[in-house]
């Protein structure tokens, strides 16, 4: 239960002063539905309204704050010229303009013969001094309260600066004081403030340096972020450890038949994951590895073999994959070998429904079916495993911790691996995996032939279709991706449709197209097309981004890849390249590319090193964004970036690690007031695992 003292924040924006329905859901859209959201909404810019010059000497084009009594209203003669007020001090005269002016107001506001305090922009025009618009109009006494400096928040359409100000000014109103949460040495050796002043601080920028990642009270901030951030990793990762595994020990009778069934050998890298793995699953603790390795590095035989140890020991194993298409993927890749072990292997998705659905579940809950192979579906309430003792998560970076703590809370205790081709640089992985066990496929299976990628400008189309021609009069086959139209999904399809309809025109209906829009039935016809004869160019969206294997694929084509990430590109690349024939890789890029484009390009056509490419992602755009922000598993950070506080991650992580360790369920004063932290960072799933939670 949230405690207390939160309670004030947690009410929806709504409640505030001045933000009805419409504002309330605008303010929703850009922070969050609760005040809390709104205290996170740092500001980017500042107004300094503490510039007070006499009217003849003030600069144009600053903000200034002048004291001037005004002098005469000059009604336009019609409604197109601006309404003004000349006003004045003992140094000059000033004209206050307006237009599409209300006049009402203005009388009320700047009755002539008063002394009034204005502030805004100096223009001048010829010897005019002139302040259109003023921001703030008021009298004598608010001189000193108009005299600040204001912060500019980001907005969106629709939102004014004004408006929002005063949200965030009322959330800030709504936070209570709250007892210190970090260690206090590290507290006085940073010199921060407290919790709730360095919050002031942060929303009150005195300078530009106060806006920096780097100012005391933003890095406070993020500090207690990334603190409740990694107290709940180690909660959680805590949880799952103690859910008492037990001891999995296989006979290695079905590893040894499949592998001979296997057209090659498994690397070095393969067979010292599997050590590990298998090591892991005759402790009684519970396995949480982390399999890392590079598209195409040969994770899935890794994975089965993993779920067939499991299997030798009378139990069952789970392929949990974050889409449909991949589900399926995987679902070809590994049912004939599962057969030809005498297994039996069923799938579940959204897909399936009624009587077949209620078929699949009964062979789970009887324990007829070894293994399953699916989406999220697998995890569903009403499915009941005889014996699940495996649970391999093909994560490809869109599953996050949440999907990983459901999978936990099913009270399920099995072992967990969870596959993963983003090369995490390390203090990535802390963030989004707490400290799990890590295996890395390092090695690629021997014979595959180096990618040759090119970015083409987009204006040499028809050469591009040319080359795409001769490529498949050789028998190859040839992936065109067209990019994601943000925020719109019909925009992506047209696009899509639209290349599809003209490279039909050129090589008939050798021509396919899958896109988020079609059934799960109508892309899997397409996929099978192309994977089998009917088909030798596949127009995609990032559907077919990460997983799908078509071996014969040897041309990657990525219109406007000057709009896809360096991660996003090097999974697309790595749909290629996968059989033993040299494949291409052609960049399709509208020109001029931006500057951070042209890198982006340009590490493509040079490396095909993933871990190179998540360094120089890493570098070009931040960590957010590295694992593709939309379905990420990062927890998307607000106040923290990884890029300017990456030494506050390893202090957040030993922090948390240390309290835990003294006060494991977070009873202490102190632990108390961890509680509150995590309850003000919403990472509520975690305080369920404390004895009192
Ligand atoms: P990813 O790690 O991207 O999931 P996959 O598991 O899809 O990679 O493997 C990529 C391709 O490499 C598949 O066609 C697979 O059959 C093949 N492969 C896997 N391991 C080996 C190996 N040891 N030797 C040769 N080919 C392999
Ligand atoms: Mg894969």
């Amino acid at each position: 239960m949230r405690p207390e003292i939160l309670f004030s924040l947690f009410k929806p924006v709504t409640s505030l002063k001045g933000v009805g329905p419409r504002i309330g859901k605008l303010i929703e859209k850009l922070a969050g539905l609760h005040l809390v959201n709104l205290l996170w909404h740092l500001p980017s810019g500042l107004i300094d309204r503490r510039y007070a010059p006499k009217i003849a000497e003030a600069e144009t084009g600053a903000i200034a704050t002048i004291t001037v009594r005004v002098l005469q209203h000059r009604k336009p003669p019609n409604k197109r010229l601006p309404y003004k007020i000349i006003c004045a001090d003992d140094t000059g005269e000033m004209s206050l303009v307006f237009f599409h002016a209300h006049e009402d107001y203005l009388t009320k506001s700047l009755p002539e013969g008063e002394l009034r305090v204005v502030s805004g922009q100096i223009d001048r025009f010829g010897q005019e001094i002139q302040m259109s618009h003023p921001d703030h109009i008021g009298s004598l006494d608010e001189l000193e309260k108009m005299k600040t400096v204001e912060p500019v928040y980001p907005l969106t359409t629709g939102l004014t600066l004004k408006v929002l100000g005063r949200a965030i000014a009322g959330a800030l109103q709504a936070a209570p004081d709250l007892p210190e949460w970090a260690d206090a040495g590290f507290v006085a050796k940073h010199e921060w403030l407290p919790w709730k002043q360095a919050l002031l601080a942060a929303h009150a920028p005195e300078s530009e340096m106060a806006l920096g990642p780097e100012a005391s009270a933003r890095m406070r901030l993020a500090y207690d972020e990334l603190f409740a951030n990694q107290v709940a990793l180690a909660l959680i990762r805590r949880h799952m450890r103690e859910a008492r595994g037990r001891p999995i020990q296989g006979t290695g009778a079905l590893r040894a038949r499949i592998s001979h069934t296997l057209p090659f050998e498994l690397t070095n890298a393969q067979r010292q994951a599997l050590e590990e793995i298998a090591a892991d699953l005759t402790s009684k603790k519970r396995m949480l590895r982390l399999l890392q390795g590079d598209v195409g590095s040969g994770k899935t035989i890794v994975a089965l073999m993993a779920m067939l140890i499991a299997v030798e020991a009378g139990a069952q194993a789970v392929l949990m994959a974050p889409t449909e298409i991949l589900a399926r993927q995987h679902l070809a890749t590994i049912e004939p070998l599962a057969k030809a072990a005498g297994l039996r292997i069923v799938v579940l998705t959204g897909r399936e429904r009624g009587k077949s659905r209620t078929a699949i579940l009964d062979a789970l809950s009887s324990g007829a079916a070894q293994l399953a192979v699916g989406t999220h579906a697998l995890f569903q309430d009403d499915v009941d495993y005889k014996n699940l003792a495996v649970a391999v998560i093909d994560e490809q970076h869109r599953f996050g911790v949440h999907q990983r703590l459901t999978l936990a809370s099913k009270g399920h205790a099995v072992d967990v691996l969870v596959m993963t081709a983003t090369p995490i640089p390390r203090t990535l992985m802390l963030t989004a995996y707490g400290d799990m066990d890590v295996s890395r496929l390092m090695e690629k299976p021997p014979g595959r032939q180096p990618i040759d990628t090119r970015a083409v400008r987009l204006e040499r189309l028809n050469e591009v279709t040319a080359a795409i021609g001769r490529a498949i009069q050789d028998a190859n086959k040839v992936y065109w991706v067209c990019p994601l139209v943000e925020e719109s999904d019909t925009l992506d399809v047209a696009a899509v449709e639209q290349r599809h309809a003209h490279l039909q025109q050129l090589f008939g209906d050798r021509v396919g197209v899958v896109h988020g829009k079609m059934s799960g039935t109508a892309k899997d016809k397409v996929m099978a097309a192309f994977s089998g004869k009917d088909l030798d160019i596949l127009v995609a969206t990032t559907v077919i981004e990460v997983g799908v294997d078509v071996p014969n694929a040897t041309v990657m084509v990525v219109e406007h890849a000057e709009r896809f990430g360096l991660a996003q590109l090097h999974q697309l690349r790595g749909r290629i390249g996968r059989g033993d024939k040299p494949s291409t890789c052609l960049l399709l890029y509208a020109s001029p590319p931006t500057e951070t484009a042209r890198a982006r390009l340009k590490t493509m056509c040079e490396t095909d090193d993933g871990f190179v490419i998540a360094e120089k992602d890493l570098e070009l755009r931040g960590a957010g964004e590295l694992l593709g922000t939309r379905q990420s598993g990062m927890p998307d950070f607000l106040l923290a970036d990884l890029q300017n506080h990456a030494e506050l991650f390893v202090a957040a992580r030993d922090d948390a690690a240390l309290l835990l360790d003294r006060d494991p369920e977070l009873e202490s004063e102190r632990g108390q007031a961890v509680r509150n932290l995590l309850y003000l960072f919403e990472r509520d799933a975690a305080v369920r695992y404390l004895r009192s939670g």
